[in-house]
């Protein structure tokens, strides 16, 4: 339901937690993010508010200044923990938001299943996660795995997109699900599927098309179609008074 992503040099919770609260007011049942820092690839989830979701935080700390945080309505699978994102592919080194539905999340299931891998919720969403996984087992590129799990999957999707072995690359996809970019200044960028979470700190934000794809790097921001086609980035100013 609400997606919220940060890359830059500030401690990213803080600003998940924040960016999460300004997207309460579309609804969910549950909330959770994923930082990488010096522990590496860490997750916190939690069924209810995002306020749960901050003091879980609290107790358990996480850091870093790379990460992603989601608000789940749940559509497949009960809200739980296990079914809360992000989620992660089988190596743990992989974790992904998701909005929206993959279509054909049971073929893909039952396809994986088959090669071993083996899942931890019942949502359509770990599916993707697995996917990606997979080939980034194959090739140990980020980038291409994405690309790749993402022609495989039918339905619609807005994702957010992180891997331990690369600390400073985020990447965000859109097919039907909104999802923009908004760039806070040069190095600090956050990603959003709403600009509300942007309002106070991002004055503008490229607003990804269907079918593109964004990678978020210190050095600026990669726009392409999921197939690799480059496109213009082209940024337009966020409404301040969200
Ligand atoms: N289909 C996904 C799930 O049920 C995402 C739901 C959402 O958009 O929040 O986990």
């Amino acid at each position: 339901c609400g997606i919220v992503g940060y890359l830059g040099t500030s401690n990213a919770p803080p600003l998940l937690l924040s960016g999460l609260k300004h997207l309460e007011y579309r609804g969910y049942d549950s909330a959770g993010m994923a930082v990488i820092g010096a522990n590496g690839l860490e997750i916190r989830r939690c069924v209810g508010r995002v306020s749960a979701l901050e003091d879980l935080v609290h107790q358990q700390p996480i850091s870093g200044s790379l990460g992603i945080a989601h608000t789940r309505w749940a559509s497949h699978g009960k809200p739980s923990e296990e079914n809360a994102h992000p989620h992660v592919d089988q190596a743990r080194k992989i974790a992904l938001v998701h909005n929206g539905i993959i279509e054909n999340h049971a073929a893909l299931r039952t396809c994986l299943s088959e090669k071993g891998v083996q899942f931890s919720s019942e949502t359509d969403t770990e599916v993707l996660a697995q996917l990606i996984g997979c080939y980034y087992a194959q090739s140990g590129k980020l980038v291409c795995s994405v690309r790749e799990a993402l022609k495989m999957v039918q339905g619609t999707f807005g994702i957010a997109v992180i891997c331990e072995d690369e600390p400073q690359t985020l990447i965000a996809a859109r097919q039907g699900s909104p999802l923009l970019v908004g760039m806070v200044e040069h190095g600090e960028y956050l990603v959003a599927s709403d600009p509300a979470a942007l309002a106070g700190r991002a004055p503008q934000a490229v607003f990804l098309k269907d079918g593109e794809m964004a990678i978020v790097t210190p050095a600026g921001i990669e726009l392409s179609t999921i197939d690799a086609e480059p496109v213009g980035v082209t940024f337009e100013a966020i409404d301040q008074t969200l």
